[in-house]
């Protein structure tokens, strides 16, 4: 758990899958950076998910690294129902029918009276809210349609597109309706069976796909509420990858615990050329309100193939870094690529190249790091206006680090978010809070029984400072606690002190 140069402030998510089944494979992950593996339950079964959240939490005690474990519910993810097993050619100015049936058992290749492909899909409702003229997109966009003809509710065929950009349709791939009002209700069946698994097995965090409006953030937040009683029931990421959810922005944020700018669906949604605009303004006023934000999806995507990615990926990932996101995220590179533990480094390693041009206080024209403190809305917290003073104090005395009792994870958030851009090592005896605070930007994580007093805790924490390098002899850092210790709220304390002062005497 080195802290000096070669600490990486922004936390790095990975996705787990095939190619990062193995706990070996996860504990080099852990030891290139990723401090954060993605449960997709998009691909896959409980079995399979449960032998990936097994082979993480083995890693991380063979790694002795905490990490968090989140789940991705997949939301209204609309999707091909069965089709051929070579798939199903289509071209330009060809016609396709949806019929409301779904086709099953892959007996098809079904064609109507015309010899036109017929299709059906995982939520036959959602063809009623498709109109004349929208758009149909299927396989992340890459196969386009325009909806010519809508029969009667009570027809089983029900729409006719027409086909812009032809391709080939396969099983299972998802359809995006950019231009449908959808009323599809934000959790289905599935997701609830997801959502009480991750529950049952103490996942750190929840994410919701395709979520339109702050009211399905609403929905999610009873169901955690409802089936996990704890005072501390999963925290939830929204997902921005639908226009609706860029409009109510706001209220989402406002809802949410983390937020996900999710750009594969949301580059199918949306015109692709917005998409970095939006990204800025969704990662800004996410910090601005103190919560972590990651950026999402084909970061390193060449290198699902190939050993070194292109240029602008490695501009890309940076590009997120310089926009202030706290937290940049892995999906097939690591869950299906070929080279999982190179991504996880390229990544980091750029990550470790743009934090020390920050730092250098060369470029003060940036940036989502710089001068600008989140307002958390007059939280009333004691913790989170220490944090404001403690990113001053640690610019004036120059601290190498900050050390914080954040029982709850609480106190680490406000000062992850205040960016005082130091690494801070935080200590709670709360497992659960540890796993969850590695989504926190700057923060490293460590369990410890709850010592007496404040001196106790620096006199705990000095050997460990020492040992993995967090500082040598005499450097100067700020450690932030109350007493007593591990009581949420007591965060009262800000000490300036010197690394080997507490074990001198
Ligand atoms: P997904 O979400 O990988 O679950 O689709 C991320 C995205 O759409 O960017
Ligand atoms: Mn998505």
């Amino acid at each position: 758990m080195s802290c000096r140069a070669d600490f990486i402030l922004t936390k790095i998510i990975a996705t787990l899958g095939p190619a990062s089944a193995d706990p070996a494979m996860i504990v080099r992950l852990i030891g290139e950076g990723a401090r954060i593996f993605r449960i997709n339950f998009s691909h896959g079964e409980f079995e399979d998910f449960k032998a990936l959240l097994d082979a993480t939490r083995q890693a991380s005690k063979m790694a002795d690294t905490p990490v968090a474990v989140l789940g991705d519910l997949c939301g209204p993810k609309i999707r091909v129902g069965d089709v051929v097993d070579e798939g199903v050619p289509v071209e330009p100015g060809q016609c396709i029918e949806f019929q409301r049936t779904p086709i099953t058992g892959g007996a098809i290749g079904a064609v109507n009276a015309d010899g036109n492909p017929l299709l059906s899909c995982n939520s036959p409702d959602v063809l009623d809210d498709v109109s004349v003229g929208d758009r149909l997109l299927i396989d992340d966009g890459s196969i386009r349609a325009l909806v010519t003809e809508k029969d009667a509710p009570d027809a089983d065929r029900i729409l006719r597109c027409q086909i812009s950009v032809g391709g080939t349709i396969h099983d299972s791939k998802g359809i995006n309706l950019p231009d449908s009002d959808l009323s599809v209700e934000s959790l289905t069946d599935y997701d609830r069976e997801c959502l009480k698994w991750a529950t049952e097995h103490d996942l750190d965090y929840i994410a919701l796909s395709f979520v339109r409006s702050a009211a399905d953030v609403q929905v999610l937040r009873a169901e955690t509420q409802r089936i996990d009683t704890t005072d501390a029931p999963i925290p939830i990421v929204a997902k921005i990858e639908k226009p609706q959810a860029v409009t109510d922005i706001h209220a989402i944020v406002e809802a949410s615990d983390a937020i996900m700018v999710a750009r594969g669906d949301l580059g199918v949604e949306m015109d692709l050329a917005g998409v970095p605009a939006i990204q800025k303004r969704i990662v800004k006023l996410t910090h601005e309100v103190g919560k972590p934000v990651i950026v999402a999806t084909q970061m390193l995507q060449s290198m699902i193939e190939s050993a070194t990615p292109t240029r602008a990926e490695v501009s890309d990932v940076a590009g997120a870094i310089y926009d202030g996101a706290g937290a940049v995220m892995l999906s097939g590179e690591t869950a299906v690529g070929k080279h999982p533990t190179k991504a996880v480094n390229m990544m980091a390693r750029t990550a470790r190249a743009v934090q020390q041009h920050l730092l250098s206080g060369e470029d003060t024209s940036n940036s989502g790091w710089e001068d600008q403190p989140p307002t958390w809305p007059s939280s009333g917290r004691r913790v989170a206006a220490l944090a404001y003073g403690v990113r001053r104090m640690a610019k004036d005395f120059k601290a190498r680090f900050i050390v914080v009792w954040s029982q709850t994870g609480n106190g680490a958030r406000f000062l992850s978010q205040s960016r005082a851009n130091v690494p801070i090592l935080a200590a709670s005896s709360d497992l659960q809070a540890v796993q969850r605070m590695n989504l926190l930007f700057a923060v490293q994580p460590i369990h410890l029984a709850i010592p007496p007093n404040i001196e106790t805790f620096a006199q705990l924490i000095d050997p460990i400072l020492q040992r993995d390098e967090w500082g040598f002899r005499g450097e100067p850092y700020i450690l932030v606690a109350g007493e007593p210790i591990g009581t949420p709220g007591s965060t009262n304390s800000v000490s300036l002190r010197y690394v080997g002062d507490a074990t001198n005497h």
